[in-house]
């Protein structure tokens, strides 16, 4: 039998096994299997470090394994049981140590975890796609000559650098057109590391923090602004991991919602889809764990997007702010099992059908991957099943923006 210290576990010995946070998990609903909720996941916790002696007497074994790790893993790390837990546990932090004290004592992250890892601490790549250094800034480089020094540097993250290059234009065309004085750190940023922190892979983090730490300080930065709430929390984390940390952190819609207000930035064009219902999906960690962590940002991508004219009031999921369903694009879950992940996706669209929107807008990069996959899909199947075109629109805030000014 393993014997498996996991010092953390302390917080959840008040579990009352009350089985209340079982439906409001996306991925316990998903898999409608017990063990892939929280209260499951609880339960076979305690019984590797609690293995006593009526297991032995009746001979049972629990050796934690890669297939329970996988199991452990599959969750969005949306912090939703938390919000609805009956005995307050903190399990937005809860779930992240667990898998960092699993995989500090040996046990093997699942899925593609440390592959990402690997290409994070290569040289050649330094994000988790395994794309290049240099493509970085490659999609705005010749159009931005940016400062070399600024208050308000925006960390652009991993995933819009690569993935949501459109979303990376709009950002900077929206920021120019207000007269923002920022810059960026082109091909010197580095991953934030949320990742590593989220698939328990918490060794050489302080590397990252050290590096990027030293490139907002050489560009006299006081200001860091990103529009990707894992790079939000990830950079936030930096302070425990370097002697000064004197920056304010920012989300790019509380900078945003700031220059509609001080009216820098005038919104005059018709939102395209004129009238027809925009319902707005709160990413977890930008909303509900931002509020466990004391700065919810609920208000403010609202509000931008009521300023677009004709956009009409901003609808809402059927939970949504503190009880917002994840996208099932968080907690790396996609490199755990991509089916798990996309199932979710589907029911978040299904959501925004049942409520009549004909677009969703998010305010993250990760999330808007996830849903515009999740639309194909969603496409597809409705094709398939009754022969009719399904259309949704899935933008970011700053896309929505970016089309008004
Ligand atoms: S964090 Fe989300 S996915 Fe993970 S156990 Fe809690 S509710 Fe389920
Ligand atoms: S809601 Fe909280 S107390 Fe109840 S089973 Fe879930 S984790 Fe345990």
């Amino acid at each position: 039998m393993v014997k498996l210290d996991i010092p953390n576990l302390d917080d959840v010995f008040v579990c009352l096994q009350c089985g209340y946070c079982k439906s409001y998990c996306p991925t316990g609903s998903v898999m409608g299997w017990e063990s892939f909720a929280p209260r499951g996941k609880v339960y076979w916790l305690k019984k590797i470090t609690t293995y006593g002696l009526w297991d032995k007497l009746f001979r049972r074994k629990f050796e934690p394994d890669d297939e329970w790790m996988k199991t452990l893993f599959t969750c969005t790390l949306c912090g939703r049981c938390e919000a609805v837990c009956h005995t307050d546990i903190e399990f937005h932090e809860f779930w992240e140590e667990t898998r960092r004290h699993l995989v500090e004592q040996g046990l093997k992250p699942p899925g593609g975890s440390i592959d990402m890892f690997n290409s994070i601490f290569n040289e050649k790549f330094r994000n988790p796609f395994q794309e290049p250094v240099e493509k970085r800034d490659e999609w705005y480089k010749d159009d931005y000559d940016l400062p070399k020094e600024a208050d308000v540097v925006y960390f652009i993250g991993c995933m819009t650098s690569y993935h949501e290059y459109k979303l990376l234009l709009n950002v900077l065309k929206v920021f120019s057109k207000a007269g923002l004085n920022f810059t960026t750190m082109a091909c010197d940023e580095r991953c934030c590391g949320a990742i590593n922190l989220m698939t328990g892979q918490f060794a050489r983090f302080d590397e990252l923090a050290h590096h990027n730490v030293g490139e907002f300080r050489k560009r006299k930065a006081s200001k860091i602004v990103t529009g990707c709430p894992g790079c939000y929390r990830g950079i936030k984390r930096y302070a425990e991991y370097v002697d000064r940390f004197d920056f304010e952190i920012l989300h790019t819609t509380e900078i945003l919602a700031d220059l509609i207000h001080k009216d820098k930035l005038e919104l005059k064009k018709d939102f395209k889809e004129k009238n027809k219902p925009l319902v707005y999906h709160d990413p977890c960690e930008l909303g509900r764990i931002s509020e466990f962590e004391g700065h919810a940002i609920y208000e403010e991508p609202r509000f931008i997007l009521e300023s677009v004219p004709n956009l009409g009031q901003v609808q809402e999921f059927p939970s949504s702010k503190r009880h917002s369903v994840c996208c099932g694009g968080g907690g790396g879950l996609k490199a755990v099992d991509y089916d798990v992940s996309a199932k979710i996706t589907l029911t978040k669209i299904d959501d925004a059908i049942d409520i009549g929107a004909s677009s969703i807008a998010s305010a993250c990069p990760n999330c808007l991957g996830q849903i515009t996959v999740g639309t194909k899909m969603k496409k597809e199947e409705i094709a398939e099943k009754t022969g009719e075109k399904f259309k949704m629109n899935v933008f970011d805030v700053f896309d929505v923006v970016a089309k008004a000014i």
